[in-house]
């Protein structure tokens, strides 16, 4: 059976409140019809409540751009999965190279926050992707494979059936250099490989595996039209409704 794709909007550190109802509330009605993909919004948390209520009856699911593994605890500045789940939250980004960039997350702690948000019934979004440096040495091939082995250690197929990855080369992502087709067609098969060592080969038949890095109107047709790609983790092109529609809808 063919995998739905997921187009999935990572609206970073943009947009408040109200910008997000704005946001929703002029894309609602763009995608209202589209049934053929999944479609999901991750605002800043301060504005999930927001999304999730502008966002309710539509096919539009919100997540969280980040989790702690604890439920609760003295962690100054961290949210938890009970917190996404109460605001409605379905869906997690874990591991982006932003957050392994600037915030010292490491492959450890993505497993960690891996298995809190597969145990709650959250859909993670689990990025990898080499850095430009490791691309030109060659070693990409071993960068994507520690990260997808240290991600998924320990973690049974029964728990990881809700598991997406994006693969996100670091070098696309904001710089409006995309991967071509055949470049990311070899990274996902690689990583879905990877999932069948961990996870058997059914789960790797049916693992999503998004595309992430400079996805724009202008380009996600070429990226969409490999069978390799279920869908693309879009960061600046989403942040405005009619480009992300266009995206949707490619
Ligand atoms: C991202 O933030 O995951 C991303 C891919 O950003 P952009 O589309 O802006 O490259």
């Amino acid at each position: 059976m063919a995998r739905k794709k997921l187009m999935a909007a990572n609206w970073k550190m943009y947009k408040t409140p109200a910008q997000t109802q704005d946001f929703l509330f002029k894309f609602e009605p763009l995608v209202a019809e589209h049934t053929r993909d999944e479609i999901a919004v991750f605002p800043p948390f301060v504005c999930l409540a927001a999304a999730v209520e502008a966002a309710k009856g539509s096919n539009i699911a919100v997540g969280g751009q980040n989790l702690h593994w604890e439920k609760e605890g003295a962690y100054t500045g961290e949210i938890s999965v009970p917190m996404l789940l109460a605001l409605g939250c379905t869906h997690v980004i874990i591991g982006h190279s932003e957050r392994r960039q600037y915030f010292g997350e490491t492959d450890d702690t993505v497993n960690l926050k891996l298995k809190a948000a597969l145990e709650a019934g959250l859909t993670p979004i689990v990025c990898v992707g080499e850095v430009l440096e490791e691309r030109e040495a060659g070693l990409t091939e071993d960068v994507l494979r520690r990260q997808c082995l240290r991600a998924f250690h320990a973690i049974s197929a029964k728990k990881a059936a809700k598991l997406v990855v994006a693969y996100e080369p670091v070098w696309a992502i904001g710089t409006g250099k995309t991967a071509t087709p055949q470049l990311a067609v070899e990274a996902h098969l690689l990583i879905r490989g990877e999932a069948a060592k961990a996870f058997g080969q059914e789960l790797a038949d049916n693992l999503r595996i998004l595309y992430g890095g400079s996805v724009k109107p202008e380009n996600v047709k070429g990226l969409m039209a490999e069978g390799e790609i279920d869908g693309a983790l879009v960061g600046g092109a989403s942040l405005d409704p009619n480009s992300f529609a266009t995206i949707v809808k490619y």
